[in-house]
């Protein structure tokens, strides 16, 4: 339960609003100030020129793409600056409802590869082709508009929802929505929810397409800003947040908590038999044990193998108790290394410290964890000291 809240909270609060918003701003157009009406024509524009070019600051030539993408159909539909006919206009906005899903399906399953590099250029030709067809066709009223027939099918006789768009257009999208939901990424994410501003703001009717990509190039901007966020503050291989995230909490203790500093036993000697990957894995199984370490705790990973856990309003010999479980826990779990017969142990040492009188500073408390963690190595490993 505390896992899903803590998805939603984390991926897919953000898109959700946005697209509320937009949604409540498509339905009631009055809401927006006659003055402020230009705001929302040109939003798009200004939300993907903004997005591409923390984009590209960020290396993430994937939502540089998207930006891209979305910025010329949208100036393709609103702003026929290319002095397209009715019908190349008729013919674009059908392509755009299969250009945007497929393409954000693909990206969403293909490796970040950054900007200005062979690949990432070589992706934003792949882009400009796409667009360039578009263009071409969409200027052939013969060509354009036979495609326009084979593209705007329906399967079966339909009104209402289900006649507003093209159905493979729509099958299409569903698939990408699910698929790229399940990745549990932020980017991935919001390329699932652009596609649903799209489509429904297509539903909808005209007149309604703008706030449809306004909501699409805002949610793929929130997107980048958290995966920007996990970049800063998530540790890339346990999962865990990391040192920066522990400076940001110890900033924020109340005056009763305690602070316990772990570190894997003989770790050197474990990556020196099995392997450096080995010793990965079993880094990421030691932070799943101790992301749900209970009582409270919170775990950071200090750096290599070695991780911080806050107790909040906890005194030391409180936060004892969850962590000699989990110390079991990990003891009696056995791991076998790949290619390996037999299994083998994996043990935690453990320091714990509360706040008191003569150590105020969260810092210091830390630091005397870490000295109690090192009397737990001293006296035998495998084992939580307080
Ligand atoms: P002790 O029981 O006294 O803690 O012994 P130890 O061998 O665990 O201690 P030491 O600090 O000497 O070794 C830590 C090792 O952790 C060294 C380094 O190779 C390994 N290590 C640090 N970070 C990582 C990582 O991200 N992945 C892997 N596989 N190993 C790491
Ligand atoms: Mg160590
Ligand atoms: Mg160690």
């Amino acid at each position: 339960m505390r896992r899903a809240y803590s998805i939603v909270v984390s991926a897919g609060l953000a898109p959700a609003l946005i697209l509320g918003a937009c949604l409540v701003l498509a339905v009631s157009p009055t809401l927006v100030p006659a003055e402020l009406s230009g705001l929302v024509r040109y939003g798009p524009f200004l939300l993907a020129v903004l997005g591409g070019a923390i984009g590209w600051w960020f290396n993430r030539g994937r939502a540089v793409f998207v930006m891209l993408l979305l910025l010329v159909c949208y100036w393709l539909l609103v702003g026929n600056g290319a002095g397209i006919s009715a019908e190349g206009l008729a013919f674009l906005r059908i392509a755009t409802l299969y250009l945007i899903p497929i393409n954000l399906l693909l990206l969403g399953f293909t490796a970040e590869r950054g900007v200005l590099n062979p690949r990432g250029i070589a992706r934003m030709l792949v882009l400009g082709l796409q667009i360039f067809v578009m263009l071409m066709l969409a200027g052939q009223p013969d060509v354009g508009s036979a495609l326009h027939r084979v593209l705007d099918t329906r399967f079966f006789v339909s009104t209402g929802i289900l006649g507003a768009m093209p159905h493979p257009a729509m099958i299409i999208s569903v698939i990408a929505v699910v698929l790229l939901l399940i990745r549990h990424k932020p980017l991935e994410t919001s390329f699932a929810a652009a596609i649903i501003a799209i489509d429904v703001a297509t539903v909808m009717g005209s007149g309604i397409i703008q706030y449809g990509y306004l909501a699409a190039t805002g949610v793929v901007l929130a997107g980048l800003a958290q995966e920007a966020w996990r970049m800063a503050f998530v540790d890339d291989l346990t999962g865990l947040p990391g040192r920066r995230a522990l400076g940001h909490a110890m900033a924020e203790l109340g005056n009763q908590y305690a602070i316990a500093m772990l570190d894997v036993d003989h770790f050197k000697k474990f990556n020196d038999t099995y392997g450096h990957d080995v010793g990965d894995i079993v880094l990421k199984k030691v932070a799943r044990e101790l992301a749900r370490v209970g009582g409270g705790g919170k775990a950071y990973r200090y750096g290599g193998e070695e991780f911080a856990v806050l107790f909040a309003g906890r005194s030391a010999e409180r936060a004892a108790e969850p962590l000699d479980a989990l110390r079991k826990r990990i003891a009696e779990n056995k791991i076998t290394p790949p290619e390996k017969n037999k299994s083998v142990s994996v043990t935690i040492s453990v320091g714990v410290c509360e706040r008191d009188e003569d150590t105020t500073d969260p810092w210091a408390v830390l630091k005397s964890a870490d000295q109690k963690l090192y009397q737990a190595k001293q006296s035998g490993r495998n084992r939580v000291v307080i």
